[in-house]
């Protein structure tokens, strides 16, 4: 920008000028009466104080010109220098004050404002220091927020799979660890609704055509608001997201379910809004298991989130693997527990073989359903673990009263079944009645249960025997079982044959 302040024109030099034109006139003026009066006058006299008036008036112009010139125009052009470098920036510039009078006071309130200007810089540049100090440290705190936000998360999540690790090893019942994970997952993630579907084989088609193939069962339900008819749900392979996911293997995210036809909205159970996540759980690279994560907003799932979920799909992977191998081990297993008798699987196992012999040899068989008497209350008098050590008492007699080849197997509960290979009817009634008293006799009334009806441990029998009464072993279970409510019906510690009276009293030993 150029300089506006420079001038062109001085106002000293015009003053001096001015002034001392005035005098020089007078001079000249003098000088012209002086010639007219040497001309016109004899006197000496005249013209000798003209020419002195003429010489003063010269004097004192070129006085009045060199005091103004200083005076006035050298501390103009000072103040005016000053200004010019005040407009280029330097306010530490200062003009000299060498007089009181106006333009000395002019330099001073210049000065002046010179000096409040530089403070006002001053003042500015400490403000905008302040304000990056400021701005600085409010960086820092976000970021330490962001930070402390971050390591909150993290540690969240690891607490969470910690959980489901913790809650997934706390039992081996399958139900109870999907149960488990669904709930742990479901309140720290403060989802809506939280589903875990496993795979299973379904079976279609008639025996010899029947074909294999994968379906995902709803096995555990957090949030939902009818449970009851979510569990249970099955989807196909390939059958909305999660049928592809169990396609795919790879997670899917929907931002809004109402855009999206793939959601099924576990066939119209839940909510259509918000957002869903079904992520895959893949054990020894099959998908073995689905986990639904649904929130009413929409884009409610960040991707780290989503990723967590791939890591609780891993945990529960382990768990879900675990719980159907100890599932699979039990069902292998052929010995009741508690009892050690046979269980129902070995009771099934046996059956089917000693009917086919049966069958085969056109020989009988028979098979005693054995139900203890009023055991509940037995169970509510003494306690349910005097209940188990009669349970057991009681198997014991039943294993000793009976042949070798004689399968005793505990069919549930308080019932025990025994096979008898070619025992008829009336044999297998012997057995039955040898078998009752024994028990009977042998099992030592618990004090607690001296209160039972009839003072003693007593068992009721039915009895029932191929081919007479059934043509299928289902249908001898269920015949003997029949007998045994017929015992019941007869006042109990006794034995009834299918198909035959009961006795009319209760039988004593
Ligand atoms: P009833 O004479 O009509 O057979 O009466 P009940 O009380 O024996 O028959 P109910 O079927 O009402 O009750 C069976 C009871 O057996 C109930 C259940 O608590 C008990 N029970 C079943 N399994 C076990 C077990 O393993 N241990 C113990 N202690 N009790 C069992
Ligand atoms: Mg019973
Ligand atoms: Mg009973």
């Amino acid at each position: 920008m150029p300089s506006s302040v420079a001038p062109s024109r001085s106002i000293a030099r015009k003053i001096a000028f001015a002034a001392g034109g005035a005098s020089i006139v007078g001079a000249v003026t003098d000088l012209v009466v002086y010639s007219v009066l040497l001309r016109t006058t004899p006197s000496k006299a005249g013209p000798i104080a003209v020419a002195l008036a003429c010489l003063l008036a010269l004097g004192v112009g070129l006085v009045v010109v060199k005091v103004v010139l200083s005076r006035l125009g050298v501390p103009l052009r000072r103040l005016v220098d000053a200004m010019s470098k005040a407009e280029e920036g330097d306010f530490l510039t200062r003009v000299p004050v060498a007089s009181d009078d106006e333009v000395g006071a002019l330099s001073t309130a210049f000065n002046r404002m010179l000096a409040a200007i530089t403070n006002l810089r001053v003042s500015v540049i400490d403000q905008e220091r302040e304000l990056e100090i400021a701005s600085e440290r409010l960086g820092l705190q976000e970021a330490l927020q962001a930070k402390s936000g971050e390591l909150e998360r993290r540690l969240q999540e690891r607490r969470l799979l910690f959980d489901v690790l913790a809650t997934s090893t706390s039992s081996l019942s399958l139900d109870d660890v999907l149960t488990a994970i669904a709930r742990s997952c479901g309140e720290a993630l403060g989802l809506r609704e939280f589903g875990i579907l496993l795979r299973e084989e379904a079976v279609d088609g008639p025996p010899g055509l029947a074909r294999h193939h994968p379906e995902f069962v709803v096995r555990a339900a957090y949030g939902f608001k009818q449970p009851s008819q979510v569990l249970g749900l099955r989807r196909h392979a390939g059958e909305g997201v999660s049928g592809e996911v169990a396609r795919t293997g790879q997670a899917i995210v929907i931002d809004d379910v109402q855009n999206d036809d793939r959601y099924l909205s576990y066939g119209g159970l839940v909510e259509r809004v918000g957002s869903f996540v079904c992520v895959p759980v893949r054990f020894r690279d099959e998908v073995i298991a689905l986990l639904d994560f649904t929130r009413s907003e929409v884009r409610a799932f960040s991707a780290p989130e989503v990723a967590l979920f791939g890591a609780i799909g891993e945990v529960a992977a382990h768990a879900i693997g675990n719980a159907r191998l100890f599932e699979r081990v039990q069902a292998l297993s052929l010995t009741d527990e508690l009892t050690g008798l046979g269980n129902r699987r070995q009771l099934e196992e046996r059956l089917e073989a000693e009917f086919e012999r049966a069958n085969r040899f056109q020989q009988p068989l028979s098979l005693l359903f054995i139900d203890l008497d009023h055991f509940k209350l037995l169970n509510d008098r003494a306690g349910h673990p005097v209940g188990d050590s009669v349970l057991r008492g009681v198997a014991r007699v039943i294993r000793q009263a009976v042949r070798k080849l004689d399968t005793v197997a505990r069919f549930g509960g308080e019932e025990i079944v025994v096979i008898l290979p070619r025992a008829d009817k009336s044999e297998a009634i012997a057995v039955a009645n040898k078998v009752r008293e024994r028990v009977f006799a042998e099992m030592m009334p618990h004090p607690e249960s001296g209160a039972q009806p009839g003072g003693a441990i007593t068992v009721s029998i039915g009895v029932a025997t191929y081919p007479s009464d059934a043509a299928d072993a289902r249908t001898l279970v269920s015949r003997a079982d029949e007998a045994v409510y017929a015992a019941k019906r007869a006042g109990r510690n006794c034995v009834v044959g299918y198909g035959v009276a009961a006795p009319r009293t209760r039988a004593s030993a």
